[in-house]
């Protein structure tokens, strides 16, 4: 809730009059608790989930011709049922766990200062903290989910997230529900840091996801504008992860592919780059006793 109450107190303490953007900020959020704005994110969180991964979904599912070059693994066809099995176990969690989680997670987000009031953050401030949270959340992602790929781990844990060897993008947050909340943590630490205006954290959270949905879909557009992003991974990076399974030892990043190259975790995808180079066909390569640099494939049937 603004602590002004009318338009002319907040241009008075701002010291010069509102942009349209702060004036339709002040109209929406004058009266409005700064809890329910952070709330907002359920809202957002749902439309994301049932409509972001729904037309590259309509297009698997019907894979008209035009599209057919652009599908990562075309020997896969998934049926509308297991689309919508997906679907319904997402929402399942999003009602019990993440929903619930935002509910109670307020007084956190106040405590590190995600903030609601005016004035309005610039687009380059919003920009440059996104772009922080990016990279904090991607770094700390790779190590939570490679060490999900530990024995315990995947078998308590992640390989509930793995039951889709060929991702599609409602599978990007179907996962067990310990995962939904161990990896909501290096999500939440990039704002806790470097805290930021309420509609910075609505904009991370809905970008964050759609990012997630863009590199489990399953397609490689060439037209998808992160081709443009530096050392952004991609569907046709995180697909391989899926493809390979449980015991991938490759790409753990969830974003950007420097973690993995830093680390040494893209030896396998290198080498699976490099045979589909040779062969120029995915789909005749099992990957079964194929070995590099002594890192063997596990069986991916
Ligand atoms: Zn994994
Ligand atoms: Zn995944």
């Amino acid at each position: 809730m603004l602590s002004f109450a009318t338009a002319a107190e907040a241009e008075a303490a701002l010291g010069r009059a509102m942009t349209p953007a702060e004036a339709l900020w002040f109209r929406y959020t004058a009266a409005m608790p700064d809890y329910f704005l952070f709330w907002h994110n359920i809202l957002f969180l749902f439309v994301v989930f049932t409509l972001a991964p729904l037309p590259v979904a309509l297009l698997e599912l019907r894979t008209p011709a035009v599209v057919f070059p652009y599908k990562l693994q075309p020997r896969v066809r998934l049926s509308p049922s297991v689309f919508f099995r997906c679907y319904k176990d997402v929402m399942r969690i999003f009602f019990v766990v993440i929903g619930p989680l935002q509910l109670v997670s307020y007084p956190i987000v106040k405590m590190v200062g995600i903030h609601a009031g005016l004035p309005l953050p610039s687009l380059g401030e919003m920009a440059a903290q996104l772009l922080v949270y990016f990279l904090i959340e991607d770094y700390l992602n790779y190590w939570v989910h490679r060490l999900l790929h530990g024995e315990w781990g995947y078998e308590k844990i992640h390989r509930v997230h793995h039951e889709f060897t060929a991702p599609i993008g409602f599978a990007a947050p179907y996962a067990h529900w310990a995962e939904v909340l161990i990896l909501g943590i290096p999500s939440f630490v990039g704002p806790a840091i470097a805290p930021c205006h309420m509609i910075t954290f609505w904009l991370w959270i809905v970008l964050r996801q759609m990012e997630a949905i863009d590199t489990h879909s399953g397609f490689d557009f060439p037209f998808n504008l992160t081709n443009y992003i530096p050392f952004y991974g991609g569907a046709e990076y995180h697909d391989y992860h899926h493809y390979v399974g449980g015991h991938s030892q490759s790409n753990f990043a969830s974003v950007f592919t420097y973690c993995d190259y830093l680390y040494g975790t893209d030896r396998g995808y290198k080498f699976h780059k490099a045979y589909q180079a040779k062969t120029k066909d995915l789909a005749q390569y099992d990957g079964k006793n194929a070995d590099v640099n002594g890192l063997s494939y596990a069986k991916l049937d």
